[in-house]
């Protein structure tokens, strides 16, 4: 199946913007689980091929749940996500979510034999794999062009921002350029590509962050996650924001709300928004501490945009001309 024809899915529902789990429903016809999964894989900035630490926000513990530990094998995983998830709602199909670390970051061969594992195990109608933009081949694109044939892939590149300065502040140890390249290879493949933005990095203006936008919109990408910064315990962010906390300026939600709202208006209409925030576990977060669930975050986000009648692209075309200031 052509990546064009499965596009063809995707649908703005009554939302002001393309929401991810109305295409999830229109795809499969029924709700999908994700599945997190832990492979036990590093980082090349973790490792040393490329720096050491990692990247500075990064705590991998923030977003593991319970069940995933890489010491149990893929299927151990499954079955204790599946049975999780299964007591809570009726669902019948599960995407595997190669969440933790870089998840193509391995010998080419160990990961055919993982990914060929989870979309063997009942239920399992596809791949979410979460990587680097500098972690892709063009033997692993072509591995995942023919998989896409049969099963949905979705490959999630973590961008983070498209300014080099920040990506060399938070130890990214890649370049924008990189992120291009990247999606360049992967794109007219069958493979549906994520991105991963983190919005309000230090030193970013309001105008660099809704720049983003802007830039994100040129890349070949069909599903878009967006999370505010968060300081989470155990990071070296943690440490920097201890030292000196008047380089950070994190957002106090209204003013989250109202850039991405304006954001929003600014992105290519068509890109699925799958994520607005992050929900660090409350003991691992240090700031901000908004104290709200999902939920209650996307009533306020969805009210905002309906108060500044918004909608996704509202600001596109202009963008496209350069006419917006
Ligand atoms: S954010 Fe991703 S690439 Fe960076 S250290 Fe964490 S897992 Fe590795």
């Amino acid at each position: 199946m052509q990546k064009e024809k499965k596009k063809s899915t995707i649908s703005n529902s009554v939302k002001a913007y393309s929401d991810y789990g109305n295409f999830i429903r229109n795809k499969f016809g029924e709700r999908v689980q994700k599945i997190s999964i832990n492979v036990g894989f590093t980082c090349p900035n973790r490792d040393g091929s490329k720096g050491r630490g990692g990247c500075t926000y990064c705590n991998n513990q923030s977003f593991k749940p319970d069940y995933c530990e890489p010491q149990n094998d893929i299927g151990e995983q499954l079955k204790k996500g599946i049975d999780f998830f299964s007591q809570k709602r009726n669902i019948n199909k599960f995407l595997a979510y190669f969440q933790s670390y870089t998840n193509t970051y391995a010998e080419l061969d160990l990961i055919k034999d993982l990914y060929l594992k989870a979309l063997s195990y009942p239920g399992v109608v596809g791949l979410v794999i979460g990587t680097r933009p500098d972690c892709i081949s063009e033997e692993l694109i072509e591995f995942l062009s023919e998989l896409s044939k049969k099963y949905f892939i979705c490959l999630e590149l973590g961008v983070e921002s498209t300014l080099d300065r920040s990506l060399e502040a938070v130890n990214r140890c890649h370049t924008f350029a990189e992120t291009q390249e990247a999606y360049k290879m992967a794109s007219n493949k069958g493979i549906y590509l994520g991105a991963h933005l983190i919005l309000g990095l230090p030193g970013e203006s309001r105008d660099e962050m809704l720049q983003h936008a802007v830039e994100l919109s040129k890349l070949p990408i069909d599903f878009l996650k967006l999370h505010q910064l968060q300081i989470v315990k155990h990071t070296v962010m943690a440490s920097q924001y201890r030292r000196n906390p008047e380089k950070f300026n994190l957002f106090e939600i209204e003013d989250y709300l109202d850039l991405l709202t304006h954001f929003i208006g600014l992105l290519r209409p068509d890109v699925v928004l799958e994520r607005f925030i992050s929900e660090s576990p409350s003991d691992l977060l240090i700031a901000p501490k908004w104290g709200l669930k999902n939920f209650e975050m996307m009533h306020l986000i969805e009210k905002k945009i309906a108060k500044e009648n918004m909608w996704q692209g509202k600001f596109y075309k202009e963008l496209k001309s350069d006419s917006l200031s």
